[in-house]
């Protein structure tokens, strides 16, 4: 017999649940209309239920065919999900939600060790039977079903009971998403975005902490190269699906005259330079956008450019705040990350900024130094290119 087909697809978020209730309530609508959007995205149907501790996914009221499966893979590449069950609804009652775990049994890896995980939501006289109660005694319905073992601190499969006052979600698979809050409940960020290992990655954990993220790419002319554009807008579409309402769209600003300028005009100090130009050409697309905050995928010590006191030198050409998500993580863990996320590309091009770096860059820069090797109006040129950037549909 094959299990229940589930009804549902739960939803659970973390931290949104310890907000005050004025902003529980906007950030939980914002959850709502932003799984609704991956799922739109990916031609999923189904009815996004916003409720206090959960959003719940469930058949459109169109009669249209639902795959709660499919509804719970996709609700996890949320932002601000914790984690998403295919679920089938029962009465709160102990039969039918024994009943619901022993037909999931059906299709349970033989011998699979397994766990019972029952929580219970309402006043505590709400159910006749304790959540340990419960837990007990599916699991021995469970185990008679299947003759596997429990265990209760490394479970291959784990039943899981979530137990209201009007109804029961009973599952056996769950989904991680990737937690942290709603795209669009921080505002904007204005992120350089090469698209290699670092910068996607970047923008991943921006738009986890709610942010949305406006990825900019400079085009540095000969320097640069068609493939290093073309990975950039790949990876910045690979994040995009995650956040598809919004508008992550790779903006380009050609750059390579300002680039051959910097490369004839500077040396030791080049890097340095360069970044500050980019900054301030993020500068520039922020003022016309609104967007608080610039970010780069930077973190200590990776490159010449990114010791603690060069960073001091780039930040000072910019008015705004510089994130940099990255700024402690060492490179495997990004290189993880980057594959976990599908961002990670495999070919390694040495195009962009390993061909503009001098031989000998200094590494320990003043703002004085950096500021009188470079052109005078290196900060202007670089603002006024924010001008020409273009979209990449
Ligand atoms: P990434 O850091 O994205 O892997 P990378 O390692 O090739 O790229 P770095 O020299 O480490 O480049 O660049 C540091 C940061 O500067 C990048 O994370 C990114 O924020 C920004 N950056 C570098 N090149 C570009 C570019 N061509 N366009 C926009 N931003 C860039
Ligand atoms: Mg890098």
């Amino acid at each position: 017999m094959q299990p229940l087909p589930s009804d549902v697809a739960v939803v659970r978020f973390g931290e949104i649940g310890v907000k005050s209730e004025k902003v529980r309530g906007q950030m939980l609508d914002r959850l709502a209309d932003n799984v609704e959007a991956v799922l739109e995205d990916r031609d999923i149907s189904g009815r996004v239920e916003r409720r206090w501790s959960r959003i719940l996914v469930r058949a459109a009221s169109d009669g249209s065919d639902f795959d709660a499966d499919a509804a719970a893979t996709a609700a996890a590449d949320t932002f601000g999900v914790v984690s998403t069950r295919p679920a089938v609804t029962v009465p709160p009652e102990r039969d039918p939600i024994e009943a619901a775990a022993v037909d999931f049994a059906t299709a349970h890896p033989e011998g699979a060790p397994f766990a019972v995980r029952a929580t219970r939501a309402g006043p505590s006289d709400a159910h006749p039977f304790s959540s340990q109660d419960i837990e007990r005694e599916v699991g021995t319905a469970v185990g008679n079903a299947t003759g596997a073992p429990v265990d209760l601190d490394d479970p291959d499969v784990t039943y899981r009971l979530e137990i209201r006052e009007e109804e029961a979600f009973v599952s056996a698979r769950e989904y991680d998403g990737p937690g942290g809050l709603p795209v669009g409940t921080q505002g904007t960020t204005v992120l350089l975005f090469s698209g290699g290992l670092d910068s996607p990655v970047a923008a991943w954990e921006l738009c986890k902490r709610g942010l949305e993220v406006l990825p900019v790419y400079l085009d540095l002319g000969a320097y640069g190269g068609a493939d290093h554009l073309a990975r950039a807008e790949e990876t910045a579409r690979v994040v995009g699906r995650s956040a598809p309402h919004v508008d992550m769209r790779l903006r380009v600003v050609p750059a390579g005259a300002l680039v051959e300028e910097l490369v004839a005009a500077t040396d030791a100090t080049r890097m340095l330079s360069l970044r500050r130009a980019m900054l301030r050409t993020a500068e520039a697309v922020a003022d016309d956008i609104g967007a608080h905050s610039l970010a780069t995928g930077e973190s200590v010590g990776q490159k010449s450019s990114q010791t603690g006191p060069n960073l001091r030198t780039t930040d000072a050409a910019a008015g705004r705040p510089v994130y940099r998500p990255l700024l402690t993580r060492d490179k495997p863990e990004i290189v993880e990350q980057a594959r976990e996320i599908g961002t990670f590309v495999d070919a390694t091009m040495n195009v962009g900024c390993e061909r503009v770096a001098p031989d000998y860059p200094e590494t320990n820069a003043t703002v004085e130094q950096v500021v009188a090797a470079e052109p005078d109006d290196l900060l202007e040129q670089a603002a006024a290119l924010a001008k020409n950037r273009y979209v990449v549909e």
